[in-house]
């Protein structure tokens, strides 16, 4: 067995350097365990966010995929698949009855049989970004039929899923992404109304063009200037779903401030922060109602495989960088 250890904070973007990749010898199983093997590991901004709170050196953190090899455990039969927050490990020990009801990256959960989809959309839409949108739109954004909806980060794994949430209620969906390949994928393939580079157009200029009638929701992935020019340019009584800012994360020291109090006042805007696991308790409700909108061709899902343990860092530095259209994964197996 194998894992990844955490022995240096990052500086910027995350290099191989800043892990260990340790050999670890597995104990015999007690009554209750399950000894798994992972399938599918992935790789979300929020690792690149979070380990700043940690003491080092630490198992790096993470949501898995993971196929029961050996159980002692009668509920827990061998060949089922599991998803937990295991961390980038290729094999883990746990007695589920302990791990039932803990938040994490990826609520503890023996999978039920979703084929013919793999079962890595379990990391994806049916999983942690999927309830990410699900609750973020549903919860704090709000969306009325008739609306404008502007999400950023939005060919990404929550993206993509918020803007097209945002089509099922009835709205003008407009989209920032980075790349054109991007943007015609999700004006094309997922019904955005519009789609813009935000790496080569004008922001502003972008925004009459996509949102006449302005923006009543933003749902924000990734902070930083796009967002206070969205947000400038909201309707009274706008929601915001401040959901993350990828567009800080490798940055060792705060960007300059642009100050967004006078619209925030004047518009008299909602905005609200949110982590996915405020919604612990409905988290099998995020899941049907994905799950249900996937069956029914409502929802599409794109996903970006690496392969191979030996390629997570790849993998990682490759989501940040934004390689991924749709749900960036690590295929183990
Ligand atoms: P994505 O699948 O969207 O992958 C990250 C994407 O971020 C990349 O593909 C890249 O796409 C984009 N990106 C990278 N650098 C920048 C930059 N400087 N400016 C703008 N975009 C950039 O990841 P997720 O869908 O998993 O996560 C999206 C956001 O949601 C993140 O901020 C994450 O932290 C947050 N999140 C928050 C949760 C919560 O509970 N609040 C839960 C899950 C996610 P591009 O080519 O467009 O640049």
């Amino acid at each position: 067995a194998q894992k990844y250890v955490l022995t240096k904070y990052f500086q910027g973007e995350p290099k191989k350097t800043d892990f260990q990749l340790v050999e670890e010898v597995l104990p015999d199983l007690r009554d209750g365990e399950i000894l798994t093997e992972a399938e599918y590991i992935s790789v979300d901004p929020f690792m690149r966010a979070y380990m700043i709170g940690y003491k080092l050196p630490v198992d790096m953190i993470g949501g898995q995929v993971a196929k029961i090899v050996v159980s002692r455990n009668e509920h827990y039969p061998i060949g089922k698949y599991v998803t937990g927050s295991f961390g980038w490990r290729t094999h883990t020990i746990c007695n589920p009855e302990k791990l039932k009801g803990n938040a994490g990256f990826a609520p503890f959960s023996l999978l039920p049989d979703i084929s013919p989809y793999p079962v890595s959309l379990a990391l994806g839409i049916l999983g942690m970004p999927g309830n990410t949108a699900y609750f973020g739109m549903k919860e704090i954004c709000r969306p009325k039929s008739g609306e404008t909806i502007v999400v950023s980060g939005a060919a990404g794994a929550v993206g993509t899923h918020v803007g097209q949430i945002g089509k099922l209620s009835g709205c003008r969906v407009v989209g920032f992404a980075g790349t054109d390949e991007k943007c015609y994928y999700l004006e094309k393939e997922l019904g955005f109304d519009r789609a813009f580079n935000y790496k080569t157009v004008d922001i502003k200029a972008a925004l009459k063009e996509g949102a006449p009638r302005k923006v009543d929701c933003y749902f924000d992935n990734v902070g930083g200037q796009i967002s206070s020019n969205i947000i400038n340019y909201m309707n009274k009584y706008g929601r915001v779903a401040v959901c993350g800012s990828i567009s800080s994360y490798n940055e060792s020291c705060s960007p300059k401030a642009t100050i967004l109090q006078p619209a925030i006042v004047l518009k008299e805007l909602k905005i609200e922060g949110f982590l996915v696991d405020r919604w612990i308790d409905r988290w099998e409700e995020g899941i049907n109602a994905n799950l249900r909108w996937l069956v029914d061709g409502k929802l599409k899902y794109e996903e970006k495989v690496y392969h191979g343990f030996d390629n997570m860092v790849d993998a990682f530095v490759g989501m940040l960088r934004g390689e991924n259209t749709g749900k960036a994964v690590v295929k183990i197996k």
